[in-house]
């Protein structure tokens, strides 16, 4: 029986790629990646020579069928992303669901995560949470916004760094300025940081820095 076995890869520092992962990307028969110079840095960094398909958000839908009848075939494969988790804001969904319909064998490596040390280090209650990765950017933004006044669990929202203001002050707008928030950036790399503090205080920080780098922002619930 083949499977398709999901691999974490670093958020950037290398040293967390896990013993297990270098071990099931070493033995796979096929490597499926989002992109595949990205990946082969990695791959490359820790010996690993594979052959590796392309599967990517644009071409999902059109690579399923033949990656299905490569599983049912008995092709092991592992499935990473250019960084972190697959399937966490990044493609994986789609190819597992398909995995499952076809009772193919599928299994996820615990592994790195930008959203898991942002909540942590956040300070914000993590007995309850929920994770909203990238907000709408256009359509479906502020119906998105004004459905989470009323969560009270701790909101964590993926941003680029060009929009990261533009999330703050909207989430001033509907939660409201004193709301505790916390912003953590380039986690796990040289220039790591995070920046406590209501939503007014977090966005003075970040008028005076311009956001560089990649950004996790953790938000408390209503209370
Ligand atoms: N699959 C990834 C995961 O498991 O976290 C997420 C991929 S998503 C395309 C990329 C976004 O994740 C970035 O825009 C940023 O919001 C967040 N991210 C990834 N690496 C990060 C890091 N080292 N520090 C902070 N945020 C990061």
């Amino acid at each position: 029986m083949s499977k398709l076995i999901i691999v974490p890869t670093p958020i950037g520092n290398l040293d967390d790629l896990t013993l297990r992962a270098i071990e099931v990307l070493k033995h796979a028969d096929v490597i499926l990646a989002e992109d595949t110079r990205t990946s082969s840095v990695l791959l490359h960094h820790f010996g690993i020579e594979k052959k590796m398909f392309s599967h990517h958000a644009f071409n999902e839908h059109h690579t399923m069928p033949k990656i299905i009848e490569m599983l049912l075939s008995g092709v092991n494969m592992a499935l990473i992303s250019d960084a972190g988790t697959p399937g966490i804001s990044d493609p994986g969904f789609l190819l597992i669901r398909e995995c499952i319909k076809n009772n193919i064998d599928v299994e996820c490596l615990p592994g790195p995560s930008a959203f898991l040390p942002a909540l942590v280090v956040s300070g914000l209650p993590s007995d309850r949470f929920c994770f909203e990765g990238f907000l709408p950017v256009k359509k479906g933004r502020q119906t998105a916004l004004k459905k989470l006044t009323v969560e009270d669990r701790t909101m964590i929202f993926y941003e680029s760094p060009h929009r990261l203001l533009k999330s703050l002050h909207d989430f001033q707008l509907h939660f409201g300025t004193e709301r505790k928030v916390s912003v953590s950036r380039e986690l796990t790399k040289k220039f790591e940081e995070t920046i406590r503090g209501t939503l007014t205080e977090v966005i003075q920080h970040f008028e005076k820095h311009s956001p560089k780098g990649e950004f996790v922002i953790v938000v408390s619930g209503l209370s």
